[in-house]
């Protein structure tokens, strides 16, 4: 283990960024990519508010991108954009939408271009996800993750495309999960979800190319300081020690994946589309998909 640390101190290019664990923002941050790489452009995005979402927003907002975050909760993504705004100085509007209800995107989308006239990016991070085995799934719980997680991608990048995209041009980011690779126990719901997703940007950046827009998916890996870890037992694995199986010995933070994001938002990766980038240190090579074990945090955070 000492040889481990030791080498990977010595290894920059895989040092993790600081970040922190609550939905604030960095107390200090030292631009990689170059700090006008989203100059004048506007990003939308949803389940923007809090965790990964957050994050992605304060780093394009770094790199002088104005952005849009949108959710179901008005309160969060408004307390969400003041500290935004405080620690970057850039614009950000907080917009009320439900991902699977089309005339609330329709709605965000009109308010959002009347105040800034353009959108250059879609992120598509809304999403909900918990632990359970199908056994126990109800058939609404199934259908529940799908209409956010899938037809909710859908319903966004659709209605980004007819309002703005199709004759502008624009870069779309779908947030996804390594999960159904490998059939990772107690997620056919969101690794089926996650999987229609991967297709849906294969899909749309085949149709959508000629309209120069570019579709990729970010497929993160066990993240701390979000929902997702708190939710499918990132604390336990932590305490297991089961992140020495990651090749990279560690989780990932936010910032990692929102600068992850940002490569694939920005005219660095201007001949990537219809790809999936995973950045998950790579942890779904490897990890165990240990049953028993999931079965162990899930009946726990139930209670
Ligand atoms: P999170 O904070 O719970 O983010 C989910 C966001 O989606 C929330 O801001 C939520 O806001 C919004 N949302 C949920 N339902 C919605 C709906 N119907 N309409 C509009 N917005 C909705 O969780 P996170 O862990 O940061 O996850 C962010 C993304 O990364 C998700 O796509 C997730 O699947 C993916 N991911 C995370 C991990 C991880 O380790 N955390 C790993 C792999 C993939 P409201 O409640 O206000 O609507």
């Amino acid at each position: 283990a000492g040889d481990r640390t030791a080498m990977a101190e010595a290894a920059a290019a895989s040092r993790p960024p600081p970040d922190v664990d609550t939905d604030d923002c960095l107390r200090e941050y030292r631009h990689l990519f170059s700090p006008d790489i989203l100059a004048g452009q506007v990003a939308f995005i949803t389940g923007g508010g809090s965790g990964i979402g957050f994050r992605i927003a304060e780093i394009f907002m770094r790199h002088g991108c104005r952005t849009v975050i949108a959710s179901r909760n008005l309160q969060r993504v408004s307390e969400a954009s003041k500290n935004l705004v405080a620690a970057t100085g850039q614009q950000c509007l907080p917009l009320s939408i439900d991902v699977r209800q089309p005339q609330t995107i329709v709605a965000a989308v009109d308010e959002a271009l009347k105040e800034f006239k353009r959108i250059d990016i879609l992120v598509n991070g809304a999403a909900g996800n918990f632990l359970c085995p199908a056994s126990a799934l109800s058939f609404n719980a199934f259908k529940t993750v799908i209409d956010i997680d899938t037809i909710g991608t859908f319903n966004t990048s659709k209605v980004l495309f007819e309002k703005y995209f199709r004759d502008h041009g624009g870069v779309i980011v779908n947030i996804t999960a390594t999960l159904s690779y490998r059939g990772q126990a107690l997620q056919v719901h969101a690794g089926t979800a996650k999987a229609a997703i991967d297709a849906m940007t294969r899909h749309l950046a085949v149709e959508w190319g000629p309209n120069n827009i570019r579709v990729n998916s970010l497929a993160p890996g066990p993240i701390t300081g979000t929902e997702g870890y708190r939710r499918l037992g990132g604390k336990f694995a932590e305490e297991a020690s089961q992140f020495d199986m990651i090749p990279l010995q560690r989780a990932g933070n936010k910032t990692e994946i929102a600068h992850s994001t940002l490569y694939l938002a920005s005219p660095l990766s201007s001949y990537v589309t219809g790809t999936t980038l995973v950045v998950d240190g790579g942890s779904w090579l490897t990890s165990a998909n240990n049953f028993p074990a999931l079965l162990g945090i899930a009946s726990s955070s139930a209670k």
